[in-house]
């Protein structure tokens, strides 16, 4: 039942009833496949956000599953300190070989995610690690020097094994031009809200030209926060208008985990 319903129903009803009442009304009046179906859904989906009672500081309390969020010592995003970065050699630079892509993008009510067409892939330490979907946060999840950009992008890749490697893209207040002019008018604004991008479009328009990039060991940002992702944050940022910036933002008013302790992690910085 959506929400739009239970609404209406409750104002019709609310001259003679309390909300308690209401609610009691409509969970007796639900059919028993229907009372099934919303149990399948909580074991599958459990509620979470990012303020208040299920926000970041209580992800580790709504579930089981999401115990790493708050044990977890190897936890995404962090601080990026451009003094404290160890230097390494730019053979450790990846490779990032991207194909033009026709996407598909839904509003899952945490982000706007475009799951792409494959054949886009970079290349990590000699493993290849093919590209599923990029997404956004606002503002930036990653800070340098504890400052956020306005936005961020990640790029999700997995490997033959399943495994994760992210690319995160800071994106820049800035007014001009936007690589994102095209995408922008695309984005679903609803949750659930779904579009097509059936023209291929470059993936690299949305990348710094300068690949200079820092290397650590993490894990999802969002529940269940799973670590053993292997994590390239690009160093130089791309922009994105304030238009943009505000248009993203009436969709999700904020989408970031705050930063989590580096504790023993090496953070890499590669001069590409
Ligand atoms: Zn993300």
């Amino acid at each position: 039942m959506s929400s739009r319903v239970i609404r209406a129903r409750m104002s019709a009803l609310a001259g003679v009833a309390t909300l308690a009442v209401v609610t009691a009304t409509l969970t007796s009046a639900a059919s028993p496949s229907a009372e099934a179906d919303q149990q399948t859904e909580k074991r599958e989906s459990v509620h979470w956000s990012y303020h208040g009672r299920t926000g970041p500081d209580r992800w580790a309390t709504l579930s089981e599953d999401f115990a790493a969020c708050g044990e977890g010592r190897e936890q995404s995003p962090v601080d990026l300190p451009t003094d404290a970065a160890i230097g390494a050699s730019s053979d450790a630079a990846i490779t990032i070989d991207y194909r033009p892509v026709t996407a598909d993008l839904v509003n899952n009510g945490h982000t706007v995610q475009a799951n792409v067409s494959p054949g886009s892939r970079i290349v990590v330490d000699g493993t290849p690690y093919e590209l599923q979907q990029f997404h956004f946060h606002l503002p930036s999840e990653h800070t340098e020097d504890g400052e956020h950009t306005a936005m961020e992008m990640h790029f999700v890749h997995a490997d033959a094994a399943g495994d994760l490697a992210v690319v995160g893209v800071l994106m820049e207040r800035e007014a001009g031009e936007s690589a994102f002019t095209d995408l922008w008018p695309n984005l679903p604004t609803e949750e659930g809200g779904e579009a097509a991008i059936d023209e291929a479009f470059d993936l690299t328009e949305f990348l710094p030209e300068g690949r200079d990039q820092y290397r650590y060991d993490g894990s999802l940002t969002t529940p269940p926060c799973t670590e053993g992702v292997r994590w390239i944050v690009l160093d130089d940022p791309v922009s994105v208008t304030p238009g943009q910036v505000t248009a993203y933002r009436h969709i999700f008013h904020k989408s970031n985990r705050p930063t989590q302790p580096l504790n023993d992690r090496v953070l890499t910085f590669v001069e590409d």
